[in-house]
């Protein structure tokens, strides 16, 4: 594997590869950048078919951290950890404990937190390890932390508004049609908040439970996995996994908008092209689901509230609505000026923009 060449490497500082016998434990970490503070994102579990997509995954993952961490302007690097396994089956605190050990031996260039197949929970094996992990479950009533899901969620729903608001130029989203793709830990409380604000809900999503229960909580129809992302509604939150925006995929799009919480859901930037293209403004993942980090840096920093970690999910509909007009102002694609903001903030020359 020619790790220094792929295309996802763009420039990362460290990349360690973990392993631990007694527990099975085999992971990667991946450190994109520290220039704005120490390397923050959470730890993914997957059962990858090679180790070559697992490296591949978790070097997207963690430039997207470094985009989106220099966005929501937390004082935290990009980083990311990926443990490869099934995350129903290969579960246990031992090798959580032993990826707590991987954690602390990078001294604290990388802080790690929960993502999808891990926990809080979980993520409490990590901390019997290292005191290099953030958005441990319960914090203090009023404190600024706990799990990072809803307020990724608050995030997501105030990004919706500000989309909905550029794109269809509404100020409420009262009968607005939105299809959640994903009803775990964000999704779920996604599909809560846009029900209290009058939304038309489908939800899809592999575990019919999930399905189930969202519709039963908040009255949103059913749809089918395969069929989710060509409904015709207002919104498309992706709210599972990533690259669901591709070239299969974009022609069949018939949302005006896509926004929703999963990382890297472009599957290459010019996927971008093809939704401007097809008048669909997209919301750039990182910039939108920054709700979590913000929460868990105000965690990790200590001394916040919870009041004040609300008060700078706040900021993502403002930064959210620079991007779209200065996308449409300069004729260029959303992600691409994401991408550009970014870099700019973590000091990295200008690249070769696609769009
Ligand atoms: P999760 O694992 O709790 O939920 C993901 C859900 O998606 C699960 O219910 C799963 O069954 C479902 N799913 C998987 N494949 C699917 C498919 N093909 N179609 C429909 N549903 C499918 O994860 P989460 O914490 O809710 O995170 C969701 C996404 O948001 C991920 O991409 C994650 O990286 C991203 N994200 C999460 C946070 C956070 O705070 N948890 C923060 C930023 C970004």
């Amino acid at each position: 594997m020619e790790i220094f060449d792929m295309r996802e490497f763009d420039g990362h500082e460290h990349v360690v590869f973990g392993h631990d016998g007694p527990t099975g434990l085999r992971a990667v970490i991946a450190i994109h950048s520290t220039v704005l503070g120490p390397a923050a994102g959470g730890c993914r579990m997957w059962p990858y078919a090679t180790t070559a997509e697992a490296v591949s995954d978790v070097l997207r993952l963690s430039r997207g951290m470094s985009y989106k961490n220099a966005m929501a302007g937390v004082p935290f690097g990009g980083g990311k950890a990926v443990i490869i396994g099934e995350s129903r089956k290969a579960k246990t605190s031992e090798l959580f404990e032993a990826f707590g050990r991987l954690v602390d031996s990078l001294g604290g260039r990388y802080i790690t937190a929960e993502d999808v197949g891990t926990t809080t929970a979980d993520m409490a094996h990590v901390a019997r390890a290292t005191r290099y992990v953030a958005g441990l479950g319960g914090a203090a009533p009023g404190a600024a932390g706990g799990d990072p899901g809803p307020k990724t969620a608050l995030g997501v729903l105030l990004g919706i508004k500000a989309a909905v608001k550029f794109r269809l130029g509404r100020t409420d989203l009262k009968g607005v049609t939105v299809a959640v793709q994903g009803a775990g830990g964000v999704g779920y409380h996604l599909c809560s908040m846009l029900a209290a604000e009058g939304a038309q809900l489908f939800v899809a999503d592999v575990r019919p439970a999930a399905v189930q229960r969202v519709c039963e909580a908040f009255g949103a129809r059913p749809a089918r996995v395969e069929e989710e992302l060509a409904l015709d509604v207002d919104v498309l939150a992706p709210c599972a996994l990533g690259a669901v925006l591709n070239a299969q995929s974009i022609p069949r799009l018939r949302a005006r908008i896509i926004a929703g919480a999963a990382n890297n859901q472009l599957a290459q930037g010019q996927d971008g092209t093809a939704l401007q293209t097809a008048g669909i403004l997209y919301a750039p993942d990182y910039v939108i689901n920054a709700g979590g980090i913000i929460s868990v840096s105000r965690e990790y920093h200590g001394g916040a509230t919870e009041a004040q970690v609300i008060a700078d999910i706040h900021g993502i509909p403002g930064r959210l609505t620079e991007i779209f007009e200065r996308a449409r102002r300069e004729n260029r694609t959303t992600n691409a000026v994401a991408d550009e903001m970014a870099r700019e903030r973590l000091g990295q020359r200008p690249r070769q923009l696609v769009a």
